[in-house]
C-alpha cells in the first residue's frame, strides 16, 4: 500500500490540475461569450413631432401640484382638505382627459383617483399605470435650499416634496395621456391611471380599495408599471452607464415580537436567570447568525447577468460565471448593508421594553425584531430560522404583523411585457442598460396582487449617490430634464403598448 503513496499522490495532483484548468476555461468562454440583455430600439429625440418639452405651460402644472401639501403621517392619518384641493387641481390641469368620451374618472376611497382610458380594441387585456397623490412629512425645514412645497425652480432643478416621490409619475403620467388624446389619438389598448392617496402609510385606504374594486369586476391587468428603483448612474459598481433597475419583486416584512416572562422581585434577591438576561441572549443570538445568504437565487443575481457583458474586468468575469461565483459575491455583498439587503432576509432589532425601577427585577422583557424577507423565502421560513438560532422554549414568538414577499414578475427576452418596458427605457435613455432587481421597500403594488402576475416597479429618471438621501429626505428634487423624460417615457409606453404584446425572440440564450 505504502508503495503505492507517490503514485495516488502524482493522480490527486494531475486530477486537482486539470480540474482547475477545465473550470478556468469554462470561466473564460462563459466570460466571452455571455449573452447581451440589451436592445437598441429607435431613441426618442426633442426634434420628434410627439416629443413632449417641459414648457412654460408643463413645468407651471408640474410646480403647483407639489405645492399642495398632501401629507400622509400615519396609517390613516393625512390631509383630506389638501387631497380634495389637489383632486380638483388636477381636474382643472387637463380638460381633455376630464371631458373626453374614452375616460371614466372614479374617486375610490374619498381621495384615491381611478381613470379608464378605452381602447378601441377590447380583446386586448388593459393594463395599469399607478402612482401616489401623498408624500411624506418634511423634516429639517429650515435647512431646504428651497420651501418644500414652493416647486421652486433653481438652476435646472425643480425643488420640493413629492417631486420624485411620486407627482413626477402622477402628473407625468397625466400628461402623456393629455398630449395623447388632444392629438385626436385613442389608445388601441385599454389603460388604467390609479392613484393611491395614502401609499406613504401602507395604502390601506387607496391602492387597497382600487385593487378590491377592481377585483370585484374581475378585471384582469396584462401589467401594471408603479413607482419604483431609478436608472442608477454610479450606482451598479463594475458598470460605467446608467443602469435602469426594474424591480420584479418586492421584499417581504415580518414584525416579530419576542417576550420573556420570568421571575421578578427585588433587586436583593434575584433568581440566577432574568426576563432581561434571557431575552438578551435571544436577541444577541438573532443578530450573530444572520439568516443565509439567498444570492443567486432571485433577481439580485439576474441583475448582474443583465449587465455583465457591458461591465468591466473582473466584475464581467464574476457576473457571467454566478454559476461558480455566487457565494464570493454573497460573501462581498453582506459586507455592507446597502448590498447585504438584496443578499439575504435582514434582521433588525428596532425595540427592547423592559424593567421601569432600578432594584425590581423586571417579571417580563419584550423585543421587536423587523425582518425584511428576500423574494425567494417565506414568512414561515423566517420564523422557522429565528426559533432554531434562538433554541430557547423560555422565548416566545408572536408574529406582529406581516406581508410575504411579492411574487416575482416575468423578464428576460421571454417576457413580452418586460420587452415593451425595456424598450421604452431605452428610447428615453439610450445609454442606459436595463436590468431587473427587486425593492427592499414596498409600494402600493401590495395590493395589486391578484389583478396581474406583471407587476414592474420602475421611476423614469436618472440617479447618482448623491441623489439616494433626498429619496424621503432634505432637498428632494427633479431636474428639468428628468421630468421631462417622465412625460415622455409614459407617452411612449402607451405608444408601444399598442403593438402585440408578443414574444419577439427565442433561443438558447435565455437558458442560463
Ligand atoms: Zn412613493
Amino acid at each position: 500500500m505504502w508503495t503505492n503513496l507517490p503514485r495516488v499522490l502524482t493522480l490527486v495532483v494531475r486530477g486537482f490540475a486539470l480540474t482547475l484548468a477545465v473550470l478556468t476555461t469554462v470561466v473564460v468562454i462563459r466570460t466571452l461569450t455571455f449573452p447581451s440583455y440589451q436592445t437598441s430600439p429607435p431613441e426618442c429625440k426633442t426634434t420628434d413631432p410627439d416629443f413632449i418639452p417641459a414648457d412654460e405651460e408643463r413645468l407651471a402644472r408640474f410646480t403647483s401640484a407639489i405645492q399642495f401639501q398632501t401629507v400622509s403621517y400615519e396609517r390613516g392619518v393625512g390631509t383630506p382638505q389638501e387631497l380634495l384641493k389637489f383632486v380638483r387641481f388636477i381636474q382643472e390641469s387637463f380638460p381633455t382627459i376630464h371631458s373626453s368620451p374614452l375616460v371614466r374618472r372614479e374617486v375610490v376611497g374619498n381621495y384615491s383617483l381611478l381613470y379608464r382610458v378605452e381602447g378601441s380594441d377590447a380583446s386586448l387585456e388593459p393594463y395599469m399605470l399607478a402612482s401616489h397623490l401623498d408624500v411624506v412629512p418634511i423634516t429639517q425645514e429650515a435647512s431646504w435650499e428651497a420651501p418644500p412645497f414652493s416647486g421652486e425652480v433653481q438652476d435646472g432643478y425643480i425643488y420640493g416634496r413629492g417631486t420624485i416621490d411620486a407627482k413626477h409619475s402622477l402628473m407625468g403620467s397625466l400628461e402623456a395621456v393629455e398630449f395623447l388624446l388632444s392629438r385626436g389619438h385613442q389608445p388601441k389598448r385599454t389603460l388604467y391611471l390609479a392613484f393611491g392617496h395614502d401609499e406613504e402609510t401602507g395604502g390601506h385606504f387607496g391602492a387597497k380599495v382600487i385593487g378590491d374594486v377592481l377585483t370585484e369586476r374581475g378585471e384582469k391587468i396584462a401589467f401594471i408599471l408603479d413607482e419604483g428603483t431609478p436608472v442608477g448612474d454610479g450606482l451598479v459598481p463594475g458598470v460605467s452607464k446608467p443602469v435602469a433597475m426594474v424591480s420584479v419583486s418586492e421584499k417581504g416584512i415580518v414584525g416579530v415580537k419576542l417576550k420573556v416572562q420570568a421571575e421578578g422581585g427585588h433587586g436583593s434577591m434575584p433568581a440566577r436567570k432574568s426576563a432581561i438576561g434571557i431575552l438578551a441572549r435571544a436577541v444577541q443570538k438573532l443578530e450573530d447568525n444572520p439568516h443565509p445568504s439567498m444570492f443567486g437565487t432571485g433577481p439580485e443575481a439576474r441583475m448582474l447577468e443583465y449587465v455583465a457583458t457591458e461591465m468591466t474586468l473582473p466584475y464581467r468575469m464574476l457576473a457571467s460565471n454566478l454559476w461558480l461565483f455566487s457565494p464570493l459575491v454573497a460573501w462581498v455583498y453582506a459586507k455592507k448593508p446597502q448590498t447585504n439587503a438584496f443578499a439575504r432576509t435582514t434582521t433588525a432589532l428596532t425595540s427592547f421594553t423592559a424593567g421601569v425601577k432600578d432594584n425590581v427585577i423586571a417579571p417580563e422583557a419584550e423585543a421587536v425584531v423587523d425582518h425584511r424577507i428576500h423574494p425567494m423565502q417565506t414568512v414561515e421560513e423566517v420564523l422557522e430560522f429565528d426559533r432554531k438560532v434562538i433554541d430557547d422554549a423560555r422565548v416566545m414568538l408572536e408574529v406582529k404583523g406581516s406581508l410575504p414577499p411579492s411574487p416575482v414578475s416575468p423578464h428576460g427576452k421571454d417576457s413580452p411585457t418586460y420587452t415593451v418596458l425595456q424598450e421604452t427605457i431605452q428610447q428615453i435613455f439610450p445609454d442606459a442598460l436595463v436590468a431587473p432587481t427587486f425593492m427592499v421597500a414596498n409600494t402600493d403594488t401590495r395590493h395589486y396582487w391578484n389583478l396581474s402576475s406583471a407587476i414592474y416597479r420602475f421611476n423614469p429618471y436618472v440617479m447618482t449617490p448623491s441623489d439616494l438621501p433626498r429619496f424621503h429626505g432634505l432637498n428632494e428634487r427633479i431636474s428639468v430634464g428628468n421630468y421631462e423624460r417622465v412625460m415622455n417615457f409614459y407617452y411612449h409606453l402607451i405608444v408601444n403598448m399598442d403593438k402585440p404584446l408578443e414574444v419577439k425572440r427565442h433561443g438558447h440564450e435565455d437558458e442560463l
